[in-house]
């Protein structure tokens, strides 16, 4: 079932490109595997995919541990100051830094760990109050103040669309966070590569990939429902 899944969602995938002419390689495409089984994760492996997201500390931390193949760990959830340290050594990227204090604490643990950590900056673009992330117009100067850490790299943005049940109603959000991002790039901070857009889910990913997204991050249309219990 998760094969067949991760097929619908690829081949969503290379029309969405196709639509906007884009190569199927510049998107990329995170298995959102939070709740789900390591046996879950071992089948979307077999398929291929590399890359998988958890918004837990401790849920990423213990299946980084278990599963030990090569994989890209993706920290796509709020994250605690004093939880970085968990972290450190197993995320490829994370994509939900929206205070100069986190990022603070990030590059203190990068710096132990003497890595360089890859982030991106959220951003609440349809300023919803239940969300995370810092307006577009404080964007830029977050990234201008993280851009001075030694240790990290802002590689671009990332967003949490509303919940809709037309995923056209994103796409001024999409559209809106790619402005955002082609601004910032062309300020040419150093330190700061603007290479990723990390928007779409499993219900809007395909209006987000004609928008410029190159990360989706999708959760549902490849695991199935999520129970919380
Ligand atoms: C859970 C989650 C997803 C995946 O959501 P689906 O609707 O299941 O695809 C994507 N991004 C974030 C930040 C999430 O927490």
């Amino acid at each position: 079932m998760i094969k067949d899944n991760i097929r619908l969602v690829e081949d969503k995938i290379s029309a969405a490109c196709k639509r906007s002419g884009r190569r199927t390689e510049e998107v990329t495409l995170i298995a959102v595997s939070k709740t789900r089984s390591v046996d879950a994760i071992r089948e979307a492996i077999q398929m291929g995919i590399v890359d998988f997201g958890e918004n837990k500390v401790q849920e990423l931390s213990h299946k980084a541990e278990i599963i030990r193949a090569n994989l890209n760990w993706h920290f796509i959830g709020h994250l605690q100051r004093n939880k970085v340290k968990y972290i450190i050594d197993k995320v490829a990227l994370i994509h939900s830094v929206d205070s100069y204090r986190l990022a603070e604490q990030i590059q203190a643990e990068a710096l132990k760990a003497n890595k360089i950590i890859s982030i991106l900056i959220q951003v609440n673009i349809a300023r919803e109050v239940t969300k995370f992330g810092v307006t577009d117009g404080q964007a830029l100067e977050l990234i201008r103040q993280i851009a001075k850490l030694s240790n990290i790299r802002v590689k671009g943005l990332m967003m949490i669309a509303p919940f809709v049940d037309n995923p056209e109603n994103n796409r001024i959000y999409f559209k809106n966070l790619k402005k955002l991002y082609v601004d910032i790039k062309s300020k040419n901070i150093d330190n700061v590569s603007m290479e990723v857009l990390s928007m779409g889910m499993t219900g809007d990913y395909e209006v987000a990939i004609e928008e410029g997204a190159t990360m989706i991050r999708v959760g549902t249309g490849i695991f199935g429902e999520r129970n919380y219990e």
